[in-house]
């Protein structure tokens, strides 16, 4: 039978992993085309679909210099839009070649 005090160990052991475990499921939010600053640098989820005549195809954000995903990531962060993470496949006008 457990004492007291395992019990609060236990317990505050539990309350540590259910915490690390939030942490790690929490995720910023992927930018929508639709949000202010998106719209203004012509940002697209899926690059080929932009029209934007500075857009060269090939190009997208897993291949940008700002993008901060790792290879194989599905999205990274982006410094233009802090807060949030853009998808590997996105592009906007901001585009940078690596050098
Ligand atoms: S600056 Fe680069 S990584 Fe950021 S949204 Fe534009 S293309 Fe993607």
């Amino acid at each position: 039978m457990s004492s007291r005090r395992e019990f609060v160990v236990q317990l505050s052991v539990g309350c540590a992993a259910l915490a690390a475990g939030t942490v790690a499921k929490a995720q910023p939010a992927m930018v929508k085309e639709s949000d202010a600053i998106a719209t203004s640098l012509g940002y697209k989820e899926k690059a080929s679909t932009s029209k934007d005549p500075k857009y060269k195809a090939g190009a997208m954000c897993s291949n940008c210099a700002l993008y901060q995903g790792k290879a194989g990531d599905a999205s990274g962060a982006c410094p233009l839009f802090a807060g949030k993470v853009v998808s590997a496949a996105g592009w906007c006008t901001a585009h940078a070649n690596k050098s």
